[in-house]
């Protein structure tokens, strides 16, 4: 992607971890690279295509000034988060705040904390086959959409399925839904179990009834091994309830691990 890079914006702020440091001020200096597709812009000659580098250092130059952090991991980290909910056309960023007087008695030309952070793709898979089926996995979506870091995409139908690993229980309404977040995979799974909660869904039969289930299918083309999260979702591949709702709103997806793109796997799936 296209770099738009700022270098060395000069903020006097009050930041650190000293008195003195949040009583006096002291000199920041940032450096931003904006990951920004600059092709229309380019090509049409059009600011509107682009991002204004003037407006992202004013919003840098107040969101420094008008907070008071006592580390610049935490300045970084919430500018960064505050410049990707502001420029919608900013997809991700590199910052760099330097503090060229950083107060450890030794010379040193400058310190800085650099981080990179960005808007990631996910796609999850929601089931309910208790009381409003529609209502849980509406409430379910609510609940997502209700936080800033996410935003939601295509959503797939809601279909009917029978229920999967041989509980007897209700017919299942199925669908999956792709958004577009700032969080870490595990604080994604997060919010999706305090949705899961909302829904008062209750853990009692392994793969039996429940309000409320969604599923973390793909994070960006990640491979997670951690024992509370495991993405790709590794049931992806046998299951028609997540395969064909899948295949609505990214048919052409290519599983990770498999390399094969959903609609392949959806027509590999034996009855
Ligand atoms: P399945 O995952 O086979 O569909 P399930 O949805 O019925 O089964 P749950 O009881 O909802 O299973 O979840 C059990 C645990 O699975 C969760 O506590 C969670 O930590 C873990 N888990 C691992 N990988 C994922 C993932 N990709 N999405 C959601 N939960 C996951
Ligand atoms: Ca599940
Ligand atoms: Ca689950």
């Amino acid at each position: 992607m296209d770099r738009i890079t700022i270098q060395n914006l000069e903020i006097f702020a009050n930041h650190g971890v000293f008195p003195e440091e949040t009583k006096l001020g002291q000199k920041f200096l940032v450096d931003a690279e904006l990951m920004v597709d600059t092709r229309a812009a380019g090509l049409q000659d059009d600011l509107d295509k682009s991002v204004h580098y003037g407006l992202v250092s004013q919003e840098m130059t107040r969101f420094m000034k008008e907070n008071t952090f006592r580390l610049i991991e935490a300045a970084a980290e919430q500018m960064a988060e505050h410049l990707l909910l502001t420029f919608p056309l900013i997809r991700g960023l590199m910052l760099e705040i330097k503090k060229p007087w950083a107060p450890v008695g030794l010379p040193l030309e400058t310190v800085s904390v650099r981080i990179e952070r960005r808007w990631h793709k996910a796609y999850v898979a929601f089931g309910s086959n208790m009381g409003d089926r529609k209502a849980h996995i509406e409430s379910g979506i609510q609940v997502l959409s209700e936080e800033k870091r996410i935003r939601l995409g295509k959503i797939s139908d809601m279909i009917v399925t029978e229920p999967y690993g041989g509980v007897e229980q209700e017919d299942f309404l199925n669908g999956c839904l792709e958004l577009e977040t700032l969080l870490t995979p595990m604080e994604l799974l997060a919010v999706l179990q305090k949705a899961e909660q909302k829904e008062k869904r209750e853990r009692l039969v392994h793969w039996g009834p429940r309000t409320l289930d969604l599923d973390l299918l793909f994070y960006d083309d990640e491979i997670l091994e951690e024992p509370e999260l495991a993405v790709p979702h590794p049931e992806i591949q046998k299951r028609r309830f997540v395969l064909e709702p899948l295949a609505q709103i990214a048919p052409y997806k290519v599983h990770p691990l498999l390399k094969k793109r959903v609609t392949e796997l959806l027509s590999e799936l034996e009855d």
